[in-house]
């Protein structure tokens, strides 16, 4: 295989996503670049320059490198990025001080049209592989019934206005199996928090015991400051 590999690797040349460097058959990143990914995702962390009023946990620091990579990466679909990403997150445990116990990982839907588009939802791929990491459940409860413009193009008002009636839950879910519950809202890169935000609206008519949100990247606008004159 190893053979193998070398040569299609030099009839076939793969080029890094993120700095165009050469990489070896089939992978999306190169050495370096998985490196700078692997140091880059931590422990849970929370947010507090959100939009949201319940706990917000990101894997990634305020625009580090990974929100460049998932961001690149969203416009040239690749399961390969979730795979790097489940192998930091598996290989150190990185969810079983803050998120062990009986939680739900719940994605942040995408619309119908825009998945074929991409091919998958990768804040569902997210879910499954943080779920799965625990021995946790995993349920895609909530469906976007409205294709919205990307939330990173809209001002302020806009925001809201561009998600009304667009979130709703899942046609025929039992309501009661998250009754009591701790759920847990899942997204690659949350850019402004008015999707989780939106997201957590409809599940708190579950009634389950707690909601927060973990995202692996996030780029929440830091609060300007203000001049003085
Ligand atoms: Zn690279």
């Amino acid at each position: 295989m190893g053979i193998l590999s070398d040569l299609l690797s030099a009839l076939l040349p793969f080029c890094c996503h993120v700095c165009s460097e050469p990489t070896s058959f089939g992978e999306v990143l190169c050495g370096s670049c998985n490196d700078r990914l692997c140091q880059a995702i931590n422990e849970p962390v929370p947010v507090n320059d959100t939009v949201c009023d319940f706990p917000v946990y990101t894997l990634s620091e305020y625009d580090s490198f990974v929100a460049e990579v998932i961001r690149l990466i969203k416009y040239r679909p690749s399961r390969k990025l979730a795979c790097y990403i489940e192998k930091t997150v598996l290989s150190r445990n990185l969810l079983q001080n803050k998120f062990a116990g009986d939680f739900i990982f719940i994605p942040v839907p995408m619309h119908p049209s825009r998945e074929s588009q991409r091919g998958f939802n990768q804040a569902e791929i997210f879910a499954e592989i943080f779920a799965r990491s625990l021995g946790s459940n995993f349920s895609p409860a909530l469906r976007r019934v409205l294709a919205t413009v990307p939330q990173a193009s809209c001002n302020e008002k806009q925001r809201l206005e561009n998600l009304k009636g667009a979130i709703d839950m899942q046609p025929g879910l039992q309501k009661s199996c998250f009754r009591g519950r701790n759920l847990v809202l899942v997204d690659d890169v949350a850019t402004t928090g008015t999707t989780l935000q939106k997201c957590h609206e409809q599940l708190q008519s579950l009634e389950p015991a707690s909601i927060k949100a973990l995202v692996v990247s996030h780029s929440f606008r830091k609060t300007p400051a203000v001049a003085k004159i």
